[in-house]
């Protein structure tokens, strides 16, 4: 039972310590040593009266229990009784809570990395003889956990171009199709209401990784899709300190992706959830902030004669301009690309090299979506396993540079990369 005090003397009830720790040490107090040393400042915690202004870390692997009735009630599904911190925490329900809501889905489940919730996305709606339908273009992570993982359980990948997606491309075994809003680094626009269609026509459930665009900017499940996925280590935290996946979906498959994680302990730890929540205050600010300076450096990027090609959706040389346009009203976010004139892939790596050396506020990071600009080279980092024809096929070079456009004031972005621009194109 809860015991209820009067605190302080004053007017006010508040829950009384419920263990047998006996206060200071003193002759009527009989505690020992050791027990002082693990309770002591136990009642600073308890006894607490009023609220927190911000949500305090709950850095605990378990909780403790008044008595049996709270175990029943724990199982009986209670949203605000926890039990063990592999199961459920407030801090991981906090921002499972941030992500139903900014999705606008039924339920959210909040995973240990964006990785950790594609597996638990796609292992709780899939077994063995399922096909899943891919993008071609997938995240190297997602393409890698397809076939080297899941492959291997029996679930089939089938890697396509979503962009020319048809009916024939469905059999009565597929289950999901799985596209990226924005694709890296090449920022091809998927037509998500399209995919939607053809997945419901075929009985099989659209799941997206928003994570190029976070939920301010974009969300999927209002367009047709079925389950949306984040790395939350990009946008939604945006300061490069913590990693971690969120899953939004209907209450059905939230409950199934719940259970993979409880089982494959693939949560979210607490301070990575409270971490992510407190950067994830800002998203709305940040976002609007990476969108226009990323359009800024792209139409500056176009104007440069040492610049081949750029690759933005904010550009109306976009090739998909008008889908661009339609769905994405708000902006694109901070992601491109582009790449270096050269003569030929031997050039253009060592003036990729160049550029890359040459920056000076920007820092090379093979990551995205932080705070600060940041690139990255494709060819050497996430695309490392494609030979120079590969790459090509792709439309990639060795002088296909990735933008992650930060937040800082925008002609000291512009000036660096000038600066780096004229370096790569220097003497040879
Ligand atoms: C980074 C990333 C992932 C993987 O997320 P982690 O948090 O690194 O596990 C998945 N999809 C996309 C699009 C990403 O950028």
């Amino acid at each position: 039972m809860t015991h209820y005090v009067k605190w302080k003397g004053e007017d006010c009830w508040t829950k009384a310590p419920v263990g047998r720790y006996d206060g200071p040490m003193n002759a009527q107090n009989a505690a020992g040593l050791s027990t002082r040393a693990l309770h002591g400042g136990r009642e600073a915690d308890e006894a607490l009266v009023t609220v927190p202004k911000t949500m305090p870390l709950y850095e605990t692997s378990v909780f403790v229990y008044e008595d049996l009735a709270q175990v029943d009630d724990y199982l009986a599904g209670n949203p605000d009784n926890y039990m063990y911190t592999r199961l459920g925490n407030p801090n991981q329900r906090a921002l499972e809570l941030w992500g139903r809501d900014l999705e606008g889905g039924e339920e959210a489940v909040a995973c240990a990395s964006g990785m950790a919730a594609l597996m638990t996305v796609i292992s709780a709606a899939c077994g063995a003889g399922d096909r899943v339908l891919a993008a071609r273009d997938l995240y190297g992570g997602t393409q890698s956990l397809l076939k080297k993982e899941l492959a291997r359980f029996g679930v089939e990948p089938v890697f396509v171009d979503l962009g020319t997606l048809t009916a024939a491309d469905f059999t009565p075994s597929t289950k999901l199709v799985l596209a990226e809003t924005l694709s890296n680094p090449l920022m091809v626009a998927a037509d998500i209401p399209r995919l939607g269609d053809l997945a419901r026509q075929h009985r099989a459930r659209l799941v997206v990784d928003n994570t190029f665009l976070s939920p301010v900017l974009f969300r999927p499940l209002e367009h047709g899709a079925d389950a949306v996925i984040h790395s939350t280590t990009k946008y939604i935290n945006g300061h490069s300190d913590a990693t971690g996946g969120l899953i939004v979906t209907d209450s059905a498959w939230a409950a199934a992706c719940r259970r993979v994680v409880h089982n494959a302990g693939a949560l979210l730890a607490p301070f990575e959830a409270w971490l992510t929540l407190r950067g994830a205050k800002t998203l709305a600010l940040r976002m609007d902030r990476h969108t226009a300076n990323a359009r800024s450096v792209a139409a500056w990027l176009e104007g440069q004669t040492s610049v081949a090609r750029v690759f933005s959706p904010e550009l109306d040389s976009h090739p998909q301009r008008d889908l661009v346009r339609r769905l994405l009203t708000r902006g694109c976010g901070g992601m491109l690309s582009f790449t270096l004139a050269a003569a030929d892939e031997a050039q253009a790596l060592r003036r990729a090299d160049r550029f890359i050396q040459s920056l000076a506020l920007i820092q090379f990071a093979p990551s995205l979506a932080g705070v600060t600009t940041t690139v990255s080279h494709p060819g050497k980092t996430s695309h490392r396993g494609l030979s120079p024809a590969e790459l090509a096929a792709q439309g990639l070079s060795l002088g296909t540079i990735r933008l992650s456009v930060g937040l800082e004031d925008i002609d000291d972005i512009l000036s660096d990369l000038r600066t780096a621009l004229e370096a790569a194109a220097g003497e040879e």
